[in-house]
């Protein structure tokens, strides 16, 4: 009886260690000096532990410095906003052109940046020029850095928004090299390759991003995809 107890708070105390463990990559605790993971690059499409990659951003405004390089974004940084009732920003950028697409921005956390670019440069990109045969040449954002809490789910009202710490962004659409637009809110209902190249690239962005809504998931995601990189996990 004795040994069972102590075989079960063995293992008791391994999984609490091991959540330990996960929870400090999951909130970007861990500094890249002791991480087991090597630096987190713009220039790769695939690379390994992608997540805690990007989360080892989260506290390090010399790592971000590091990553967030020309030619993949154009960003420079941007003074702390000190968190005030779940408001500010740390480790900001403000941001102009990101994957070779003008997408200008006020305040971004840098994970936040580093995502998109990975996203725009490794897959986007490649998913325009394979679908009309041009590279997208500006992207239509409606809000990165906003106090307030969300919107549109009754359950999640009174908790702030990955906006209010600038960790999130709206995208509402696109525009290619010849001018033409790609609407979240006009063409993700029809059918063709509009809609087609959205579907693709919002399935996509989960490889970057935590959360990923679109149309799909409620109403108020009818005219844009949200992207944020919170503590919550969904891709819809
Ligand atoms: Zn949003």
């Amino acid at each position: 009886m004795r040994r069972l107890f102590r075989t079960l708070a063995r293992l008791f105390v391994l999984l609490v260690a091991l959540a330990a463990g996960l929870a400090a990559f999951w909130f970007g605790v861990i500094p890249q000096r002791v991480s087991p993971f090597s630096p987190l690059t713009l220039d790769a499409p695939d690379q390994w532990f992608i997540d805690p990659k990007l989360a080892a951003l989260r506290r390090d405004p010399v790592l971000c410095q590091a990553t967030l390089k020309t030619p993949h974004i154009e960003a420079v940084a941007v003074p702390d906003v000190p968190i005030e009732r779940g408001c500010g920003s740390v480790n900001a950028v403000e941001m102009s052109s990101v994957g070779g697409a003008r997408l200008p921005a006020n305040r971004i956390t840098c994970e936040m940046a580093a995502a998109l670019a990975l996203w725009l440069e490794h897959d986007v990109q490649p998913l325009a020029v394979a679908a009309f045969g041009k590279r997208v040449k500006s992207v239509q954002q409606m809000g990165t850095y906003s106090c307030r809490n969300i919107v549109g789910n009754v359950l999640w009202k009174d908790f702030r928004s990955q906006h209010a710490t600038a960790n999130a962004i709206d995208i509402a659409g696109f525009t290619l090299e010849d001018g033409r637009q790609i609407s979240v809110l006009r063409n993700w209902p029809k059918s063709g390759a509009e809609s087609r190249f959205l579907r693709d690239v919002h399935g996509r962005a989960c490889r970057y991003f935590r959360v990923v809504l679109g149309p799909e998931f409620n109403a108020s995601h009818k005219d844009h995809f949200h992207f944020d990189r919170g503590f919550l996990w969904t891709c819809k």
